[in-house]
C-alpha cells in the first residue's frame, strides 16, 4: 500500500540549505558585478530616492521565505489529507473504515427522518474465512479481503457507502433503497463473487443480512437487524441472503 505520509523533516532541511545557498549566491552575484556600486552610484544620481541595498537583499530574503511558507503550506494540505484518511479508511481494503460507515448510518437515518425515504444495510461477512487463512496464510487472506472489497464496490452504486466493518465483515448503506432493492443488490453481489477469481484461494463464499430502516429504528437498531438476518443466513447453510421481512411493509 502506498505511503500517504508526505512530511519529511530531512526535505525541510534540505530546502533550508537550498535557500541559504540561494542566497548566498545572490549576494556574490551582486558583488562580482558590482550591483552594489551601481545602485549607490544610482542612488546619489537619484538623491530624494530613500531606498538603499538592504532592501534588496531583504527582497531576495522575502522571495526565499516565500517560496518556503508556500512549500509548508501544501505539505500541511498533503499531511490533512493524509490524516483524513488514516482516520477514514480501513488501511487492507482501501475501503472506508467502520467510523465512516457509523457516519453514513447517522447520516441517512436523519435523512430518512426528513424525507420519509427509507434506507436499507447490506451485513456481509465472507463464509469459513478462518479455512482460507489456515490453508494458504495470513497475506492470501488480505488479497482475498482486497478482491472483495473490489467486487463490492463494483456492484454497488456510486451513493452507497461500502466499508469494511471489521475482520471479514463488510458494511453497505444503500440511501433511498427499499427493501426489494436491497435484497436484488445482496444477490448480485453475492452471484458476482461465484464468478470471481480468488486463486490462490479456492471459491470464496458470502452470506449477507439485509435490513431497511423502520420508524422507531436507530443507527444501531438498524445494523443489529441486519446482523440477526446474517446470523440466519449462516445458520440456513452459508452462501445466501436473508432479508428483514419485519421491515417490507411501508412506513
Ligand atoms: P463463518 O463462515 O462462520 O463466518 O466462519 P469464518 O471462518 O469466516 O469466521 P471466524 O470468525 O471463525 O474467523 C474469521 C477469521 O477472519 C479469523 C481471523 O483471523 C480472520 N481475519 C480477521 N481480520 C483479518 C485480516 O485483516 N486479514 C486476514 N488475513 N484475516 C483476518
Ligand atoms: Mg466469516
Ligand atoms: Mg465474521
Amino acid at each position: 500500500m502506498r505511503n500517504y505520509w508526505p512530511f519529511s523533516t530531512r526535505r525541510i532541511r534540505i530546502e533550508l540549505a537550498l535557500i541559504a545557498l540561494f542566497n548566498l549566491a545572490s549576494f556574490l552575484l551582486f558583488v562580482h558585478f558590482e550591483l552594489f556600486d551601481k545602485l549607490d552610484d544610482w542612488f546619489h544620481l537619484h538623491p530624494d530616492s530613500s531606498l538603499d541595498e538592504v532592501l534588496l537583499i531583504g527582497f531576495t530574503l522575502a522571495l526565499s521565505m516565500s517560496l518556503f511558507a508556500v512549500r509548508r503550506l501544501r505539505e500541511a494540505r498533503g499531511l490533512l489529507r493524509a490524516l483524513r484518511r488514516q482516520a477514514e479508511r480501513d488501511d487492507v481494503t482501501g475501503l472506508a473504515n467502520r467510523r465512516r460507515a457509523n457516519q453514513a448510518l447517522q447520516r441517512e437515518t436523519e435523512r430518512s427522518c426528513r424525507s420519509g425515504r427509507r434506507y436499507s444495510v447490506l451485513l456481509i461477512d465472507l463464509d469459513h474465512f478462518k479455512s482460507i487463512n489456515d490453508r494458504h496464510g495470513h497475506q492470501v487472506g488480505d488479497a482475498v479481503l482486497q478482491r472483495f472489497g473490489k467486487v463490492l464496490q463494483k456492484r454497488a452504486r456510486q451513493l452507497d457507502t461500502v466499508a469494511r466493518w471489521g475482520g471479514e465483515e463488510f458494511i453497505v448503506v444503500c440511501p433511498e433503497t427499499e427493501l426489494s432493492g436491497a435484497l436484488a443488490l445482496a444477490e448480485n453481489i453475492r452471484q458476482l463473487l461465484l464468478e470471481t477469481d480468488f486463486s490462490p484461494a479456492s471459491a470464496v463464499t458470502a452470506s449477507i443480512g439485509v435490513a431497511t430502516l423502520a420508524d422507531d429504528d436507530t443507527p444501531d437498531s438498524l445494523v443489529h437487524r441486519a446482523d440477526m438476518c446474517l446470523y440466519a443466513a449462516k445458520q440456513a447453510g452459508r452462501n445466501q441472503v436473508v432479508g428483514d421481512a419485519g421491515a417490507a411493509s411501508p412506513p
